[in-house]
């Protein structure tokens, strides 16, 4: 199938995009890597009748690092993102999240930005943004700027709060300060690349002695939206990351998940998933930080 006709307009600055957005109404949609946007018009089950090219804009490419969080412009690629090291250093888990998105091909043109706002409840940077706790910065004509929270910003699937004539310009990701930070992501999917029938997360910052000071942790592909769980995380605090914890909580967690049944997995199997795939994230982030005395 081919995409129904549209008009393509390429955006000379932020300004004009956020004037072709308001102009055009729902009609118009920003194009930044097309890696959701094309194939989805190619099936017809998006039909905007102008795309606004927001690719070539600076004002959405900017990188600023801070002690307390890094600001990414939204059509910062995701290849970018996972080759920087210094990135790497002040948020470990985005890198952690991109190694499970699509494929190098993919992730060449595709954007963070992007991947937020088009919101499928298996991908790995929203899971990663609820998780984190990361801010959304956007922007439209008429409004101005405003900043939704994660966990405001994805709604329902591919469904986010981001308004019709409004542009995502940039994503304010926490950087958790101090030694002992880390994380893992685990999935599992029919093939690598593909979007995950489950998927989990957690980073957590340890003390010297192994005790855990800092938590998060998430699922995804098991309910309309990214699932963070702050007070499950809470629960890890204080104490060491041993089997019998790990367990409790990711079963906890993937008791409140709300998966659905399709060809590849049905809901029970996404459940079971889920658990198994929290637990070996945890521990797996425990053994990482090299946390000491992990009971049998
Ligand atoms: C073969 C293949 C495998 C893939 N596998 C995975 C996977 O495993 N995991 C995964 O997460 N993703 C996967 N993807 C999707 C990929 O990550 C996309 O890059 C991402 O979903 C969309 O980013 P994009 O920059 O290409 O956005 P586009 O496709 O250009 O846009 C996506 C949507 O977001 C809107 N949009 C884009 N930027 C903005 C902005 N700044 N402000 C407002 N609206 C905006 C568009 O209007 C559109 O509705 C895969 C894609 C392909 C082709």
């Amino acid at each position: 199938m081919k995409a129904a006709p549209f008009a393509f307009v390429r955006a000379e600055s932020l300004d004009h995009a956020l004037e072709q957005l308001a102009q055009h109404g729902g009609e118009a949609k920003p194009i930044a890597g097309g890696q959701s946007l094309v194939p989805m018009m190619a099936m017809r089950l998006a039909r905007p009748a102008v795309l606004v090219d927001i690719n070539r804009l600076p004002e959405l490419k900017t990188l600023e690092t801070g002690p307390r969080h890094v600001a990414m412009g939204a059509i910062t690629r995701q290849r970018d993102v996972e080759e920087d090291t210094a990135l790497h250093a002040a948020v470990p888990l985005l890198r952690e999240a991109l190694r499970w998105v699509g494929h190098v091909q993919t992730r060449n043109r595709g954007t963070v930005g992007g991947s937020l706002v088009h919101a499928d409840p298996s991908a790995e940077l929203p899971l990663a943004a609820a998780v984190l706790g990361a801010a959304l910065i956007l922007r439209s004509r008429a409004e101005g700027e405003r900043r939704v929270a994660a966990a405001d910003f994805f709604i329902a699937p591919m469904y986010t709060a981001t308004g019709e004539a409004e542009c995502l310009t940039a994503i304010e990701w926490p950087v958790w300060e101090g030694p002992g930070v880390s994380c893992a992501f685990e999935e599992t999917a029919i093939r690598h690349g593909d979007f995950a029938m489950a998927s989990a997360v957690c980073q957590l910052q340890f003390d010297a002695a192994g005790i855990c000071r800092r938590a998060a942790v998430g699922l995804g592909g098991v309910a309309g939206t990214p699932l963070a769980f702050p007070d499950l995380a809470a629960e890890l605090v204080g104490r060491r990351v041993e089997p019998r914890l790990a367990r409790d909580i990711a079963e906890a967690a993937a008791e409140r998940s709300e998966p659905g049944s399709d060809t590849h997995a049905d809901a029970e199997y996404r459940r079971h998933l889920a658990a198994v795939l929290l637990r070996r994230t945890l521990l797996g982030a425990a053994a990482k930080s090299g946390a000491p005395a992990l009971a049998a």
